[in-house]
């Protein structure tokens, strides 16, 4: 068996979306944009919904909306995807490193707590591999501090606490990149309940223009086309099978995986197992494991094998070579990702549990 750790999914109906918009000449952002945008908005039950070219410039976005740059400090974990970091050092403010609560793996309230300095403007959490994070917790300290509250959502498309979605926390950004819980190629989108925030995201999103060729403040081109809006309405309606499949296939894991941790899933919350993941107990060799598992077939990827702030771009930098986060460190050498996606069959999950349990 060839098991890859994910598996997109393009369908006939996504086909035929594309070609309308094709046929309708609409080549840029128009009414399937539009139409997108308020699908995807009132799913998470959130107010305004801004689609963009990418996760990364709804990142973006999201930051320079609510006026960060030079001088201000945004708290973030360190275990995540490089654009976490990015969006904040694009607008020129600095990106401040709190470690992980070690069972979810997203960033501990405690930890940010920490962290915060006369400087930090926001706290920008990451719902980590599907999982949401503490956020009535983060929301209660934001209020605290008088601090804005941001939410990378790339991962969390449709997860939740209690009956309440990500995205209606904090100014929360989403990405539809192809192996997403789902794509409409590249693509973003930023969710907000504040009309003012959404108004300026539409700006900067569009060069800054609140009417054409006046500009009021400084914007870019992040579009979404309608070709790619098209199809995120079709994949959207696919969503909430989907995710059943996926929290189906992590059961199934929870219950037959032996020797690894399982993903812990705290009560009441909704985990769209955008990854499931996996934690070799101490003493065991992460790599010689997963070398094994992709040998067997089973595609498995560690996310992420080396934290942000130990990355090179922030190693050169000043004020980054003495931070250390323990758990983050810990955990970037300890995880892995198995196969979780939809259409993963009984057959193919059976034989991924068996392996695990077979490599160590
Ligand atoms: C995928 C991802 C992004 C970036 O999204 P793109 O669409 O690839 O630009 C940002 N943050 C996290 C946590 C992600 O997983």
């Amino acid at each position: 068996m060839q098991i890859p750790i994910a598996k997109p999914f393009i369908g006939e109906e996504e086909k035929q979306a594309v070609i309308q918009v094709l046929s309708s000449g609409s080549l840029t952002s128009g009414p399937k944009v539009a139409e997108f945008e308020k699908a995807f908005a009132a799913y998470h039950g959130a107010k305004h919904g801004v689609a963009t070219s990418n996760g990364t410039t709804a990142l973006m976005a999201a930051m320079m909306a609510h006026d960060i740059g030079p001088g201000d400090e945004v708290i973030i974990p360190s275990f995540s995807f490089f654009a976490t970091a990015s969006c904040v050092l694009s607008t020129g403010a600095t990106p401040v490193f709190a470690d992980i609560d070690p069972d979810t793996y997203c960033l501990s309230p405690e930890a940010a707590e920490a962290a915060i300095t006369p400087r930090t403007k926001a706290i920008m959490p990451v719902h980590l591999y599907g999982l949401p994070a503490d956020m009535p917790r983060f929301q209660a300290i934001c209020e605290k501090h008088g601090l804005v509250l941001l939410e990378d959502a790339a991962q969390g498309h449709g997860s939740a606490i209690g009956e309440r979605r990500v995205g209606t926390w904090g100014t929360a950004s989403f990405s539809f990149y192809p192996t997403k819980n789902m794509t409409t190629t590249e693509g973003g989108m930023v969710l907000t309940n504040d009309d003012e925030i959404a108004r300026k995201l539409r700006m900067i999103r569009a060069q800054g223009m609140n009417t054409q060729y006046y500009h009021e403040v400084v914007g870019y081109n992040f579009r979404m086309t309608d070709m790619a809006a098209a199809i995120g309405l079709v994949q959207l309606g696919r969503l909430p099978d989907w995710t059943c499949s996926r929290v189906g296939n992590g059961n199934f894991y929870n219950q037959h995986l032996e020797s690894v941790k399982t993903p812990k899933v705290p009560e009441g919350y909704t985990h769209v197992y955008h990854q499931y993941t996996v934690r070799v107990p101490d003493g065991v060799e992460r790599d010689a494991v997963t070398k094994r598992l992709n040998e067997r077939g089973v595609g498995v990827r560690v996310y992420y094998p080396l934290p942000i702030h130990k990355q090179p771009v922030f190693q050169q930098r000043d004020g980054y070579k003495s931070v250390t986060l323990p758990e983050t460190e810990k955990a970037t050498l300890q995880v892995f990702s198995i196969p979780v996606f939809p259409s993963l069959t009984d057959e193919e999950r059976a034989y991924v549990a068996q392996e695990i349990n077979a490599a160590c």
